[in-house]
């Protein structure tokens, strides 16, 4: 199969579709970017990269750092962390606060805001330093030093914190919040604040798309059934709520972020990152949508 042909053509007609949206703007710094940016890269199973329009250019990964916080805790915490967290779909927006309040402080699952909050102050209570640990565990993954936090983000988003903090209070009055809020909050934002590009997304994807062991650490970063679970709970809230119809458009285990990127898997296959800042109602990236659509139609193959 030659992906290169096949992203190119993916490129050519999403862009031809002049698709609009809104980039983010409650963070006020997400707003300054170049709209028009669009690149797709595919890593496969071999490490060979194929790459497409703005694939190199680093973006702001926001949620899509999700996924790594949560790999990075899962297997040290094994059952006790889902008594913390659910793996529920929550099919309300991401950032919440009634729900976290109708089901008393456990949020639904850890990819809305207030289950990566529990996430990363489970990594505050572990490590002496969280947001070192986070940035070098996905330099590892990707097999190079290509994470950076965007300092004038992470500080943009820290003055506009009122939904995240009054989260983390609650989850905290549940007793669901073991460390100093401001502290917690910090790393949380850094992570969110961290800037990569397709290709290094991608790489870094590779793991899940191969069983949990990463060609480019050269280690087993996860067990495969603990791999098959974080796809399991990508395909079902990676999306925010629109879970339910990026896996009946796409059929692929995917993660987004309000920066306007997503990396996917096709398991055994290869892993995949898209990047275009323009927003759905929902917070999902239009193009990388519409552009993964496209690539699982043109592939003919999705989980499904
Ligand atoms: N840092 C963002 C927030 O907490 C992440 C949102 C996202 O990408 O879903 O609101």
């Amino acid at each position: 199969m030659d992906y290169q042909q096949v992203i190119e053509e993916v490129y050519e007609e999403v862009n031809a579709l002049q698709l609009k949206g809104k980039v983010a703007s409650y963070i006020p710094e997400l707003s300054s970017v170049d709209p028009n940016q669009f690149g797709i890269a595919i890593v496969d199973l071999a490490g060979n990269v194929y790459g497409v329009g703005d694939y190199q250019k680093p973006f702001s990964i926001q949620s899509i750092s999700k996924v790594f916080t949560l790999t990075m805790v899962f297997h040290k915490f094994k059952t006790k962390l889902w008594s913390r967290v659910n793996v529920e779909p929550s099919g309300n927006p991401f950032n919440s606060i009634a729900q976290l309040e109708y089901e008393k402080g456990i949020p639904r699952n850890p990819f809305i805001n207030a289950g990566a909050l529990v996430i990363t102050d489970a990594l505050t209570t572990k490590y002496a330093q969280p947001t070192t640990e986070i940035l070098s565990f996905i330099n590892e993954l990707s097999g190079k030093t290509c994470v950076e936090i965007n300092e004038v983000i992470k500080n943009s988003e820290m003055k506009h914190a009122d939904r995240n903090t009054a989260l983390a209070y609650f989850l905290k009055a549940y007793k669901n919040f073991d460390n100093d809020i401001a502290e917690v909050l910090d790393v949380y934002f850094a992570h969110c604040a961290m800037e990569m590009s397709c290709v290094d997304l991608a790489r870094a994807f590779s793991f899940l798309a191969n069983d949990g062991y990463s060609i480019f650490a050269q280690r087993e970063i996860i067990s495969e059934s603990y791999a098959r679970r974080i796809n399991a709970l990508m395909l079902t809230c990676g999306f925010y709520d629109e879970s339910g119809e990026f896996a009946f458009r796409v059929g692929l285990p995917g993660k987004s972020g309000v920066g306007g990127g997503i990396a996917a898997v096709m398991p055994h296959k290869f892993s995949v990152a898209v990047w275009s800042p323009e927003l759905n109602e929902k917070g999902n990236s239009v193009k990388a949508i519409k552009a993964l659509e496209l690539l699982t139609d043109k592939l003919s193959f999705s989980l499904f």
